[in-house]
């Protein structure tokens, strides 16, 4: 039996021939039209001359011919290099450069630097395809090089293959189950791995994809209604606060599951969640680009380990290791420690790529950068990000710490702590808030921290913004925030 991603998807188009593949909108494709329409643009592709290994630029928003270019990259050995199309022009310019990509398809209207072939009429490259045999590549084949958020600097090429993403589908499987039955709304964008994974995980196992070509609440509420959809494939949880309210006035009876991850879940989100979605389960995961889910939580109402992100799931090892590489004791904080590592290594970086790794007793592991905890039962506590921890007269802070206590100030409506260069202390503790009432002053910022907070983790500096700069996926932009504020200016373009 063919278990790979294009032998499993062949198997349901023979068999399930007629079940719905995905649902965007009006449009719909079955098993064996998904099946088809993928082969003939694997086939149109490589009859543009490309060569199995070279990178597909993707520039594309949601819709099923994303889904038709994952299968076709299975099918055809040309690795898939999806981009965020709302980035600037010098940031896709970077990814295409940094990449290697050999062709760009982009949705029309899209500026793409030049120098590259660009596709942009899918149709006629389906229609023109039918006549090649595809090749298809085996496990070790390179499938996916997506791209790190950059949330702590330029985003990095996460290199994948084949067979690492079948392991995802297993280890999704055996967390979430995908039923061919099952109706998984995905409202995430297919540029980044968790939503691409999670919708192509549910091709594997024959279920179908309802897919939103861009999230908004009140349409994904409505999907879930009208097509009875059984899972929410995967949701950060700004998408999940903009559900929460309006919520109950759909029919989500239908849904058995919610998955979330990529930033954190703030209290009022998760128990939120479970409140307007009563008949889903609420699991969130630890993971990111390199690696896939880590570690997983089922989050009921009130339970103790609310605020962790876990167990490691079957199959992988967490360890937190200190500074000089040795094992820390329960309870304290260290940089955390994965085993597999999935990814094949950050495209071009072999320094970040060992940077990122440790061998211990011959085991290789990798860490994405992030601190935590880990309790005698083995639950994980995420930190925070390892570079934006602030080291201040010595000690250190870790900025969530001081963002949690900071987000319960009646005048605050968001905020991000950073570190700015200090003669005195190194790093000085700075609060950067968006308010849209009247700005809190400096000491009523303190008083308010210093009541919940040592005295070394209370704000020194306090800037006031429009708004606080955030990635899709709801992470803060504190790289762009220390390098704007660090000459003591505002940012320019603070919503960026
Ligand atoms: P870069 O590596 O370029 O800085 P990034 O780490 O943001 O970008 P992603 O792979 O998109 O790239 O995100 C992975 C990160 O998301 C993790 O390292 C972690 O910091 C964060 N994350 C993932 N899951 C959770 C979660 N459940 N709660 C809080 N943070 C999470």
């Amino acid at each position: 039996m063919d278990e790979s991603l294009d032998g499993m998807v062949r198997w349901h188009a023979r068999h399930r021939a007629d079940a719905s593949a995905v649902i965007c909108g009006d449009a719909r494709r079955s098993y064996s039209e998904l099946y088809d329409r993928s082969g003939r643009l694997a086939a149109g592709l490589l009859a543009t001359g490309l060569k199995p290994g070279d990178r597909v630029a993707i520039l594309l928003p949601n819709c099923i011919e994303y889904l038709e270019l994952y299968l076709a990259a299975a099918r055809s050995g040309l690795p898939l290099v999806p981009i965020n199309a709302a980035l600037t022009g010098p940031e896709i310019a970077y990814i295409l450069e940094d990449s290697g990509a050999a062709l760009v398809i982009a949705a029309d209207g899209l500026d793409v630097p030049e120098g590259l072939p660009v596709i942009r009429d899918l149709a006629a490259l389906i229609d023109g395809g039918s006549a090649l045999e595809a090749v298809v590549p085996g496990p070790d084949a390179v499938f996916f090089q997506g791209y790190t958020s950059g949330t702590t600097g330029r985003p990095k090429g996460c290199v994948q293959t084949l067979g690492a993403f079948v392991e995802h589908f297993r280890r999704s499987f055996g967390l979430y189950r995908h039923d061919a039955d099952d109706v998984m709304l995905m409202p995430g964008p297919l540029f980044h791995e968790a939503p691409a994974l999670f919708s192509l995980a549910q091709l594997y196992y024959g279920g179908t994809v309802l897919l939103l070509s861009r999230f908004d609440a009140a349409t994904a509420l409505t999907e879930i209604g009208t097509h009875r959809a059984t899972t929410i494939g995967f949701a950060v949880p700004t998408m999940l606060d903009r559900m929460i309210p309006a919520a109950r006035e759909h029919d989500t009876s239908s849904l058995r599951s919610i998955v979330t991850a990529g930033a954190p879940l703030h209290p009022e989100t998760r128990e939120g969640t479970l409140r307007a979605f009563p008949t889903a389960a609420l699991h969130e995961f630890y993971g990111g680009t390199e690696i896939g889910i880590i570690t997983n939580i089922e989050h009921r109402a009130g339970r103790a380990f609310g605020s962790s992100v876990g167990t490691a799931v079957p199959g992988f090892d967490v360890v937190l290791l200190d500074e000089t590489d040795q094992p820390v004791a329960p309870g304290e904080v260290g940089l955390i420690y994965v085993s597999p590592i999935m990814m094949a290594g950050y495209h071009g970086r072999p320094q970040a790529t060992a940077d990122a790794t440790r061998t211990l007793d011959g085991v290789d592991w990798l860490t994405l950068g992030d601190l935590g905890r880990l309790d005698e039962d083995g639950h994980l506590y995420l930190v925070d990000r390892k570079s934006h921890m602030i080291i201040t007269g010595g000690e250190n802070v870790y900025p969530a710490e001081v963002e949690a206590v900071l987000a319960e100030h009646p005048a605050i409506d968001d905020v991000a702590v950073i570190g700015l260069p200090d003669a005195d202390w190194g790093e000085a503790v700075t609060a950067v808030i968006a308010t849209t009432g009247e700005a809190p002053d400096l000491d009523s910022v303190r008083t308010f921290a210093r009541a919940r907070l040592a005295g070394y983790k209370t704000p020194r500096r306090v800037v006031i913004v429009d708004e606080i700069p955030r990635t899709a996926s709801g992470k803060i932009l504190k790289h762009r925030l220390r390098n704007d504020l660090a000459g003591g200016e505002p940012p320019s373009e603070p919503g960026g």
